[in-house]
Order: C-alpha cells, then structure tokens, then sequence
C-alpha cells in the first residue's frame, strides 16, 4: 500500500487538496476524524480516559466531554502526556484499519499534526500544503467566522513553517485560484499513481 501523508498549517488548504483528490478516486484517511471516532461512546479510549481523569469527562449522553478534558489537560503537562498515551495509539491503530481498508491506487493520509507525530511512520511521502500566513489568517477568519487573535494563536502553537517544509517530499503552493491548487495537484497525482505501480 502506498500512502501519501498531507499536512499543512491550520487554513492552508489541506481539505480543499483531499476534496480534489477525493474526486480523483483517491481515498482520504482523515487523522482529525479518526481521532473523534476512538473516543465516540463504547470505545476503549474512552474507558481509559474516564479511567484515567474521572468519570465528569463523560458527559450525561455518554459522549467524551471535551470542554472538562481540556481543563484538565491545558494546564497540566502530564496530564496531557497521559491523554496521548491513551489517544495516539488508538488513532494510529484506527488509521492503520483504514488505510488496509483502501482499494484507490494509492491513498492519501491527512493530518495536521503528521509531522509531530509518529503517523509519519504509516506514510512513504509527505506532501505539504502551503500558503502565506497572512492567507491562512484571512481563509480561516472567514470560514470559521473567528477572530485573528484566535487563529494567530493556533499557529503559534503548530509546528514553524519552515520545519514542515523542511521534512516535505512534495510541496503545493496554495496562494492562488482553487484551480492553481488543482493544477499542482494534477501533476503529483499522475506521480503518485506512477510511484505507486512501483511500490511493493
Ligand atoms: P484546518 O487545518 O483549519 O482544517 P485546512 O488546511 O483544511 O484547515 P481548508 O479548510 O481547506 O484548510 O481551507 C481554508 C479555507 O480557505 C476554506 O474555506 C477553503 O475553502 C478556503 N480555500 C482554500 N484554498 C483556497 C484557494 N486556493 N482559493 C480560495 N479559497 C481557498
């Protein structure tokens, strides 16, 4: 199986990449959702959290409490530790179930924190999206309807530009029309397929 991790900063346009891939036949293993399912009610991260952290995590519906779990956690650094000991495992054991699952040529691992984490160690390429941090502030704004304070923040706490691109394979430069994105994209597809025949 070959896959394809993507990453980028918040708003540089990693959705808007995996949708046009999406339409491409690829299949898109999204971590973010990943990482909402292994906590849904029933699951064994779950368990292990109200285990872990008390039952007031768990909310009266049964579904993780997510505003109580960051109380805990923002301030507390071995209590986060403690949290990932218990998510990242499951999520990584989730993203591995899907990407077995796959039957697109190859498959497309996004992530906004591929980097940062050993998800890096499921993907054989790296494909950064990348934009101007004046853009990232200005699509988020908007999408999201938040203040710049509040996505000035985010990027503060995300890995620096440079480093990404550091560890990038491929990179798409997302400063332009949807349609320069696609272009770009267009071409690393048709690379992606050829690297993939290739690939045991
Ligand atoms: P996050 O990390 O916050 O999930 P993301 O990297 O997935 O963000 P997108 O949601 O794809 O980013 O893009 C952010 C916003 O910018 C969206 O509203 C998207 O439609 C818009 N956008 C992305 N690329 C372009 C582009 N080339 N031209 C115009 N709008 C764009």
């Amino acid at each position: 199986m070959f896959v394809v991790g993507l990453t980028g900063g918040i708003g540089s346009g990693k959705t808007a990449a995996t949708d046009y891939l999406a339409q491409l036949g690829i299949t898109i293993v999204d971590a973010d959702l990943a990482s909402r399912v292994v906590v849904e009610p029933g699951q064994p991260a779950l368990q292990a959290i109200a285990e872990r952290f008390g039952d007031h995590v768990i909310a009266k519906d049964g579904a993780l409490d997510r505003r109580a779990l960051r109380e805990i956690v923002f301030a507390d650094p071995d209590a986060l530790k403690a949290l990932e000991g218990i998510t990242h495992p499951a999520i990584g054991q989730e993203l591995r179930n899907q990407i077995a699952a796959s039957k697109s040529p190859y498959t497309v691992l996004v992530s906004p924190l591929l980097f940062e984490t050993s998800q890096k160690d499921l993907v054989q390429r790296t494909l950064v999206i990348d934009a101007p941090a004046e853009l990232q502030v200005k699509r988020t704004m908007a999408r999201d309807q938040v203040p710049e304070e509040q996505v000035a923040a985010i990027m503060k706490a995300q890995l620096e530009r440079t480093q990404r691109l550091d560890q990038a394979d491929d990179v798409v430069e997302n400063h332009g029309s949807l349609q320069r994105l696609h272009d770009q994209l267009d071409v690393l597809h048709k690379l992606y397929l050829d690297l993939a025949s290739h690939h045991s």
